[in-house]
Order: C-alpha cells, then structure tokens, then sequence
C-alpha cells in the first residue's frame, strides 16, 4: 500500500492523517502564538490612542513620545490582520466544536487561564494585577491548539495551516512595523511629523518649507523628561518604556508593583466619553496607573545597588 504523504511537507504519514505530527505542531504553535501578538497589538494601539487622545484635549504641554505614529491609517494599526485572524479562528473554532458536539468553551475559567498563559505575561495573582482581558479570539485559538489531532485529522487542515500562519505572519508585521520607523513627535519648528530609522542620530523635518535638523538624542531627552510625569497601565509601560530605551523586563515590573516598591498614581477609567484617568476606581474593569518616572527612578537606584532590572 503507498504511504499517505502530509499535504504540508509530503513526508509519509503513518496514521493517515491529513498533517504529518510535526506539521500538527507547527499549527499549534501558530495558534499558540496568538494570545501574545494580540496582546501586544493591544498594547500599541493603547499607547496610539492614549497620544492621541492628548493631541484632541490641546493638552499642548504634553510632548509627543518618541513612538508615536502618524497619518492615515497609522492609527489603526493591524486592523486587517486583526480581522484576517479573528475570522480564520473563529469560523475553525465554530467547525471543530461542531464536529465534536461541543461549546467552544469560551470564557471557561481553565480556558482564560492558559490563555493567560501563553501572552508571556507574569499571571495574575492574589493582587490582581491590571491586565488586558483576554478576548475570545485568542481564547479560541488556544483552544484550537489543544486539539491536534482531530485538527491534523480535517480534510481542509492544509488550507487551515496555511490560513493561520498567514494571519500570525500578518499579526507579527503590525506589531513590528510601528518599531521599524521610529516617530520621533512634532518638529519644533513647524510641528510635522518627524520619523527616522533606527540607528541614526540626526533627522531632517520633511516638510518641504522647513527641513530642520534635529539631534534625535535630544529629541529623545526632551521626550522622556515629559513622559516621566505621565500615567501608565502596567501592560501598557512594557512598551512605553522599550520606547524610551529603559531595559526593564515586564516581570521586574509586575513584581516591582506586587511588592508596591511603585506606587499606583490613580486608576484609568474607560467609558463612552473616552479614556481618563481618575485618582479612585470608578468601575470594576479600572486598572491602575503608574508614573513613567517612578520606574525609572527606581530602576536606576537598583542598578547603583548593583541589582539588574531585567
Ligand atoms: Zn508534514
Ligand atoms: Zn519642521
């Protein structure tokens, strides 16, 4: 009898599946791989909206970060790949629990917790620490992911595999672009937009009646002095603080917040007027904000201790 060959890789499959094992795993870890980018996704477009939202309020005082995008479209960083992985999960998620006779187990406490548990962020723990709620597209991709062989099994899991690690090859490009470019705020002298590449120390305004130089360095000082006073979610000073160039591993800050070494400054409260921040919790979802400058502070009092922040 001839060998099935794996749709994927034509490597003989011995049980006859349409996927060979390790292409079963492959798609695993594709989907596995889900809870963190769209974690990180939600974490750039916190830090978008919350730049913007200062920008409408003519809070002029406060200066841009050195990670803010701008333009059309800048704003909606990932939308499409977010669709593109939202329908591939979901319409795959809805078949295998059909197949199966089964609820997808959405929002099950076991099911939120390995999803948790897969965004590479520290575990909540008696503290309750602020995070980002996982949402029912990673929570349906983790559970995906446990289900290899019936997966394997599909007559279509060729098409799945190859649908899934297009949308995460589609979620990793819109989180890494913003990071490519690098936006550096307003120039000083006519407010335009300035950008440079990584590894440059000088950037010339692009606005064709302008084209002033600046010394990204000190357009990086400026920026961080003024963030310094400004509040962040734990979640979102992760990336707040690789955007300021401070090595401080999102564990040391968790762990630094449960041991209140940081002290939260008030709470971030959302509802339909938008985001703010308030000094109490006004509802249950609020997470509480720390100031920029209170972790560096610390970070750089721990490193003259001799202790490492990362
Ligand atoms: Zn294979
Ligand atoms: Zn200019």
């Amino acid at each position: 009898m001839a060998d099935i060959l794996c749709a994927e890789c034509e490597r003989p499959v011995k049980d006859g599946l349409t996927l060979c094992v390790s292409c079963g795993d492959s798609l695993c870890e594709a989907l596995l791989v889900v809870p963190e980018l769209l974690l990180d996704i939600a974490i750039t477009r916190a830090r978008l909206d919350r730049v913007r939202g200062a920008r409408t309020a003519g809070r002029a005082a406060e200066a841009a970060l050195p990670v803010r995008a701008a333009g059309r479209g800048t704003l909606m960083v990932g939308d499409e790949a977010l669709a593109a992985i939202g329908n591939t999960v979901t319409t795959w998620a809805r078949a295998l629990a059909e197949d199966l006779g089964v609820n997808p187990p959405i929002n099950d406490a076991w099911l939120v917790r390995l999803t948790e548990q897969h965004r590479d962020a520290p575990p909540r723990d008696g503290t309750t620490l602020p995070l980002v709620s996982v949402g029912a597209v990673e929570q349906a991709a983790v559970w995906l992911a446990q289900h290899r062989e019936p997966l394997r099994a599909y007559e279509a899991a060729l098409e799945l595999l190859r649908d899934i690690t297009n949308a995460v090859d589609r979620l990793r490009c819109a989180v890494d672009r913003p990071r490519e470019l690098r936006y550096l705020g307003p120039c000083s002298e006519c407010g335009a937009e300035l950008r440079a590449e990584r590894g440059e120390s000088w950037v010339r305004c692009r606005a064709r009646t302008c084209r002033t130089q600046h010394e990204i360095a000190s357009i990086e000082a400026d920026a961080r002095a003024a963030a310094e006073d400004r509040l962040y979610t734990l979640a979102e000073l992760g990336g707040v603080l690789t955007a300021v160039g401070a090595r401080i591993g999102r564990a040391t800050l968790y762990r630094w917040a449960g041991a209140r070494r940081i002290e939260p400054r008030g709470w971030q409260h959302e509802d339909e007027y938008g985001q703010r921040i308030t000094d109490h919790q006004v509802s249950e979802g609020d997470r509480q904000v720390y100031r920029l400058g209170d972790v560096l502070l610390l970070a750089t009092r721990d490193e003259k201790q001799g202790g490492s922040a990362a």
